[in-house]
C-alpha cells in the first residue's frame, strides 16, 4: 500500500548517531527510525530537543511527504551502515506524554491490536495536542436590528431555523452549543455570518460548570462498621505498596462513595493523587460536588468539555496541584505525577469501553496502570460485572461487601406484572398495566414521585402494513424506522436518516399502515392522558439535546416540580431522590431478548439500578416490573436484589460456552459496499484466523445483528480463546497487511461489550 522505503541519505561521520524512533499519528503502522540532526540534539536548547513523548515532523516515503508522528524513543546506535532520513522538526516544547503514559500506550497497542501512533493520538485530548493555549471562545448572538425584522428575512430553511434558535437563546452561544441546539452543521452558520445577520464577540472561557458552583466544606462522616471494615481493607492495600484490586460490592445507598472519599483522604495525606472514574452520565455537579466538599483541588475530565478547558485541566493535573481527578473513561489517562489510587465507580458500566479505535476498556487500562505504579485499584458496584465477580471468586481480586443501606432503609419491594395475564391484556392497549396504573395513582395521591423506565425512544418503534406485512426500514441500514411524533417524521436511530411518515404502505398502497410499538414519546402521551394533573417530564437523548438540559431536568425533579419522570436508561443511573416512592419498568423484555450473550446481565443491571432509585426516603418505595417473562432467572434475581443468585445462574451458562469471563473474546467486523465481496473477505479472514489459532473457537462469519449499516454490509467473526495469549495468536493474521478490495474495511475489537 505504502512505500515506506526511504531514499538513502549519505552521511559522513555516522559512527554514533541519535536515532528517533517514531510512530505516525495516522497512516502506516509500525515504528520508523530517523536520525536526529545536531540542532535537535542539543540539551541546551530544550524547546527543540528530540525526546520521547514529543511530536516530530518527518519525511515519509519516496516523495518525502511531511507527516507528524510521536517520538517514542531516542536511542544512540552505532550503526555506520544504515542510512536514515533526518527529523525535520520538533513540534512540542516539552513532552506531551510521560514515559509511563508511553508505556501504557504500548500496552494498549499490543493488547488491543491497534497501531501505537493511533493509540497515542487517542490518549491525548485534542486540546493538548493542538495549540489550545488560549482560554477564549467566540460567542454568537443576533443583533437587535436583525431580530426586529427576522420574520421578513427570506432565508433558506436551515439558516432560518439556526437564526431562530440563536435569537431564542437567552445567552450568546458558542459555535458548538449553537450547532447542537439548532441540530445543524456549520454550513448554515457560516452563511449567516457572511450575510452579517449574527454578531460575534470573543470571550474568555470560565471553568467547567461542574467546578463552578461554590460548595461548602464538609467533614468526614462517621463510618458504620461495614464501611469502616471496607476502609481498613483499602488502607491495608495502600500500605502494601503493591498492586491489588479490590471489588467493593455494595448495594445502592450502602455508602461506597464515602468509603472512596476517606480512602482518597489517606492517599492525599501521602502527597499522592487519586483518579475516580464514573460513567459519563453520572458525572453531574452532584457527584463532583461530593468530592469538592472534601478536597480543595479537584479536576474534572470528560468528553463534553471544550478543548481549551480540557487542556487547562490537563495542565493543572500534570503540575501536581490536583488531589483528585473525577472523570469519565478517558480520565484514566490523566497525567497525575504521583498516582496513589484508582477508583472505578459503577465498574460494570459498558460505557467504560471505548467504541471507536483504540477500543480500550478503562478497567483493563486501570489494571495495567495500577500494576505499573504498584498501587491499589478499587472497583465499586452494586451489580459487579461478571468479569470482576469471577476474578474475585478466583481470588485475583479481594472482595469487600457493604451488604446494607447506610440508613438501614430496606431495599424496595419489587413485584413482577405478568403481561401474559389476560386481565392485563383486556384492560387496555397501552403500555401501562392496571397494577401499574393503580400504583401510580396511589403514589401520586400520597405526594410521591414516580419514575418510569422504557428503554426505547421515539413514539412508535415500528411502522408496519397489516395487509402485506411490509415493515418500514431504513434505506441505508437493516433496521426499522422509528416514528417521532413531535418532529413528525420517521427516523433511523442508527444513521439518523429522516423521512416524512408514510400514510400508505409504500409497497401495497394499503391505507391502513400501522404505527406500532411503544417508545418514550408514546408513553409520555399515555401518562399525560391517564394523569392529566401530573407534571410529566420525559428524559431521553431526543429531549435532552441541549447542553445542560439533563441537569436542568434532574434539578426540577429534585425540587419537586415534576411528578412523573419517564425515560430511557438515562434515568436509571445514580440518581438519589428520596421522594421517589414508585418505579415502573414498562417493558423488561426489550433488553432481555437482545441477541447478545450479555443480554441477561444487562437486564439484571438495568432493573437493579432503576429499582435502586426508590425507597431512599422515609416513605419507602416499591417497584413494578412489567414483563412477558416473569420467571427469567435474571429478572427473578433482580427483583429479589440478589446479585449472588444472578451470578450463580449466569456463570455456569457462560462457562459451558467458554464465554467471558471464562474465555476471552475478540470480534472482527468486516464491512463493505458489496454484499458478496464483503462476505468473501470475511470468509477468507475467518479461514486465516482458524489456521492461526489452534485451540480457539472461531464462529462465523455471520451477518451482524444489524446486517447493513449506512449502506455497508456487515459480517462478524467471533473468536473465543481460553486466554489472552491464545486470543492474540489467533488474531495474528489481523496484524499483518491484508490486501482488501475497494471499500472493504475491517475492525477488531478485543473483549467486545457490544455484539
Ligand atoms: P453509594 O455510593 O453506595 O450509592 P452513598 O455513598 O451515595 O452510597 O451513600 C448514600 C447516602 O448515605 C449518602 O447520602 C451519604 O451521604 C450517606 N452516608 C454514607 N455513609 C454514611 C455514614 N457513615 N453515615 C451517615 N450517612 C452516610
Ligand atoms: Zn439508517
Amino acid at each position: 500500500l505504502f512505500d515506506t522505503q526511504p531514499p538513502q541519505w549519505e552521511l559522513d561521520d555516522a559512527e554514533h548517531r541519535r536515532i528517533a524512533r517514531v510512530v505516525l499519528s495516522s497512516g502506516p503502522a509500525g515504528e520508523f527510525d530517523y536520525f536526529v540532526p545536531e540542532e535537535f540534539a542539543d540539551e541546551r536548547k530544550p524547546e527543540v530537543l528530540a525526546q520521547a513523548g514529543r511530536r516530530v515532523r518527518v519525511p515519509l516515503g519516496r516523495g518525502n511527504r511531511p507527516v507528524v508522528g510521536y517520538c517514542v524513543e531516542v536511542a544512540v546506535t552505532s550503526t555506520g551502515g544504515r542510512k536514515l532520513k533526518p527529523v525535520s522538526a520538533v513540534l512540542d516544547t516539552a513532552p506531551l506524554l510521560s514515559p509511563r503514559m508511553l508505556e501504557i500506550g504500548q500496552w494498549i497497542a499490543e493488547y488491543y491490536l491497534a497501531p501505537l501512533g493511533q493509540v497515542l493520538e487517542g490518549i491525548l485530548p485534542a486540546g493538548v495536542r493542538g495549540k489550545a493555549g488560549t482560554r477564549e471562545t467566540t460567542l454568537f448572538s443576533v443583533p437587535t436590528r436583525v431580530a426586529a425584522r427576522m420574520t421578513r428575512l427570506d432565508l433558506p430553511e436551515k439558516q432560518a431555523h439556526a437564526l431562530k434558535i440563536l435569537a431564542a437563546s437567552s445567552k450568546p452561544l458558542a459555535l458548538k452549543q449553537w450547532m447542537a441546539r439548532a441540530e445543524c452543521t456549520s454550513g448554515p452558520i457560516s452563511a449567516l455570518r457572511k450575510k452579517e445577520l449574527v454578531e460575534s464577540r470573543v470571550e474568555r472561557i470560565d471553568t467547567d460548570p461542574l467546578l463552578e458552583q461554590p460548595v461548602a466544606r464538609r467533614e468526614a462522616l462517621e463510618l458504620n462498621p461495614a464501611q469502616a471494615a471496607a476502609l481498613e481493607t483499602i488502607t491495608t492495600a495502600l500500605d502494601r505498596r503493591e498492586q491489588s484490586t479490590l471489588l467493593l460490592h455494595g448495594v445502592t445507598g450502602s455508602g461506597k462513595t464515602e468509603v472512596y472519599i476517606q480512602a482518597i483522604e489517606k492517599v492525599v495525606s501521602f502527597g499522592r493523587q487519586a483518579i475516580v472514574l464514573v460513567p459519563e452520565i453520572s458525572l453531574t455537579p452532584q457527584t463532583v460536588g461530593r468530592f469538592r466538599e472534601r478536597f480543595d483541588h479537584v479536576a474534572v475530565l470528560h468528553s463534553h468539555q471544550s478543548d481549551v478547558e480540557r487542556h487547562r485541566q490537563w495542565k493543572r493535573i500534570a503540575s501536581g496541584d490536583v488531589q483528585v481527578v473525577v472523570g469519565a473513561r478517558s480520565a484514566i489517562f490523566a497525567p497525575t505525577p504521583h498516582l496513589g489510587l484508582v477508583v472505578i465507580d459503577e465498574e460494570h458500566e459498558t460505557s467504560f469501553k471505548q467504541d471507536t479505535a483504540p477500543r480500550y476498556h478503562a478497567r483493563e487500562v486501570a489494571l495495567q496502570r495500577t500494576r505499573m505504579d504498584q498501587i491499589p485499584l478499587v472497583l465499586g458496584s452494586a451489580t459487579p460485572s461478571l468479569e470482576s465477580w469471577h476474578a474475585a471468586g478466583r481470588g485475583d481480586y479481594q472482595l469487600i461487601s457493604l451488604p446494607d443501606r447506610v440508613s438501614n432503609l430496606p431495599l424496595p419491594v419489587v413485584r413482577a406484572v405478568d403481561l401474559r395475564d389476560q386481565e392485563h391484556r383486556k384492560w387496555n392497549r397501552g403500555a401501562i398495566s392496571r397494577p401499574l396504573h393503580q400504583a401510580m395513582t396511589a403514589a401520586l395521591a400520597d405526594g410521591g414521585q414516580v419514575i418510569l423506565l422504557l428503554n426505547r425512544r421515539g413514539y412508535s418503534t415500528h411502522v408496519q402494513c397489516p395487509a402485506c406485512g411490509f415493515v418500514l426500514k431504513c434505506d441505508s441500514c437493516d433496521v426499522s424506522m422509528v416514528f417521532h411524533r413531535q418532529a413528525n417524521h420517521v427516523v433511523c436511530h442508527w444513521c439518523d436518516r429522516v423521512e416524512p411518515p408514510p400514510t400508505h404502505c409504500p409497497d401495497c398502497k394499503d391505507a391502513n399502515i400501522r404505527y406500532g410499538g411503544f417508545g418514550t414519546q408514546k408513553l409520555e402521551a399515555e401518562v399525560r392522558a391517564r394523569f392529566p394533573d401530573a407534571r410529566v417530564l420525559r428524559m431521553d437523548t431526543d429531549s435532552m439535546r441541549r447542553p445542560g438540559s439533563h441537569e436542568q431536568a434532574l434539578d426540577s425533579f429534585r425540587n419537586g416540580e415534576v411528578d412523573v419522570l419517564l425515560g430511557t436508561q438515562m434515568i436509571a443511573k445514580g440518581l438519589d431522590f428520596p421522594n421517589v416512592t414508585l418505579v415502573g419498568v414498562v417493558n423488561a423484555d426489550t433488553s432481555l431478548h437482545f441477541p447478545d450473550f450479555r443480554a441477561s446481565e444487562r437486564t439484571f443491571h438495568l432493573v437493579t439500578q432503576v429499582a435502586g432509585r426508590t425507597g431512599r426516603g422515609s416513605q419507602g418505595g416499591r417497584v413494578l416490573v412489567q414483563t412477558l417473562s416473569p420467571d427469567h432467572p435474571a429478572l427473578v434475581a433482580a427483583m429479589q436484589h440478589n446479585y449472588q443468585a444472578f451470578a450463580a445462574s449466569e456463570l455456569p451458562e457462560r462457562e459451558m460456552l467458554n464465554y467471558p469471563p471464562f474465555g476471552r473474546m475478540a470480534r472482527v467486523v468486516i464491512r463493505g459496499p458489496n454484499d458478496q465481496v464483503t462476505l468473501a473477505v470475511a470468509d477468507e479472514l475467518a479461514g486465516k484466523i482458524r489456521t492461526a489459532g489452534a485451540g480457539t473457537r472461531v464462529m462465523g462469519p455471520a451477518p451482524c445483528t444489524i446486517a447493513k449499516l449506512r449502506e455497508l454490509f456487515r459480517y462478524h467473526i467471533l473468536v473465543i480463546a481460553p486466554d489472552v495469549a491464545a486470543l492474540h495468536k489467533a488474531a495474528a493474521p489481523l496484524a499483518g497487511k491484508l490486501k482488501l478490495p475497494e471499500g472493504v474495511q475491517w475492525i477488531v475489537d478485543i473483549d467486545p461489550v457490544d455484539m
